[in-house]
C-alpha cells in the first residue's frame, strides 16, 4: 500500500473514530459547533445625583483600544483551530475547533437604593439601552463566529499546499469586515445614542 493509500485509510480511520466518539456523546476532535463564552465584567460606580454618576463613568469607564473612554465596552475575540488532510481527491478539514470571547463591560451603579425614584427610573432606561447598544457589538462577534465556522469547515481545495494561508485568510477576512461593523455601528449610532444610551 503506497502513502497516499495509508494517508487516506488514517484520515478515514480518523473520521470513523469522530462520527463514533460524536454517536457515543464523548469528546469531539470535529466540534458540531463553535464554542461562545461571553462575561460581563462591571465596574462599581457610586453617587446620588445624575451628575455625580456622569462624573464618575466619565473617571472609570472602560477604555477602548483607541484611548477613548466609553460608559460601556464590548470586546469580541475569534480563535480558530484546525487539521486538514486529502480526503476523496481534495483538500478539506479533517476537524475544527471555532473558541470566540466576548466581554462585555458594563457600570454598576452601587448605592441605587440611596437615590430618589425618578433617578432610578431614569438609570434602568439609560442602563437598558446601554445594553442594547453593547449587544449589537457582542452580536457582530457571534456572527463573525458562525460564519468563521461556516467558511472553514466547508472549504476545499484542489490541493493541500496552501490551505492554512487559505483558511486563515478567510477567517481573518471574516474578522476584519465585522470589527468594520462594529465601527459603523458605533458611527450610526453616535455610541449608542441614538438608541437611547443618553445619561443624564
Ligand atoms: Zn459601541
Amino acid at each position: 500500500m503506497g502513502k497516499g493509500w495509508q494517508l487516506i485509510l488514517r484520515l478515514s480511520l480518523g473520521v470513523i473514530l469522530t462520527l463514533l466518539l460524536s454517536w457515543l456523546g464523548l469528546g469531539q476532535a470535529w466540534g458540531t459547533f463553535p464554542i461562545i463564552r461571553s462575561q460581563v465584567n462591571y465596574y462599581g460606580i457610586t453617587g446620588k445625583t445624575a451628575s455625580a454618576l456622569r462624573q464618575q463613568m466619565n473617571q472609570l469607564g472602560p477604555l477602548a483600544e483607541n484611548g477613548r473612554r466609553f460608559d460601556a465596552y464590548t470586546k469580541w475575540h475569534v480563535a480558530w483551530r484546525y487539521r486538514y488532510g486529502s480526503l476523496g481527491g481534495s483538500c478539506r478539514m479533517t476537524s475544527l475547533t471555532v473558541h470566540t470571547d466576548i466581554t462585555y463591560t458594563m457600570p454598576q451603579w452601587q448605592n441605587l437604593q440611596q437615590a430618589p425614584r425618578s433617578l432610578q427610573q431614569q438609570w434602568q432606561r439609560y442602563y437598558q439601552a446601554l445594553q442594547l447598544h453593547e449587544d449589537g457589538h457582542g452580536n457582530h462577534g457571534r456572527s463573525a463566529t458562525q460564519e468563521i465556522w461556516q467558511r472553514l469547515s466547508n472549504l476545499t481545495q484542489p490541493t493541500c499546499t496552501s490551505m492554512s494561508q487559505i483558511a486563515n485568510q478567510a477567517a481573518q477576512g471574516i474578522i476584519n469586515r465585522y470589527a468594520q461593523k462594529d465601527i459603523d455601528y458605533d458611527r450610526q449610532t453616535g455610541h449608542g445614542r441614538t438608541q437611547g444610551a443618553v445619561f443624564p
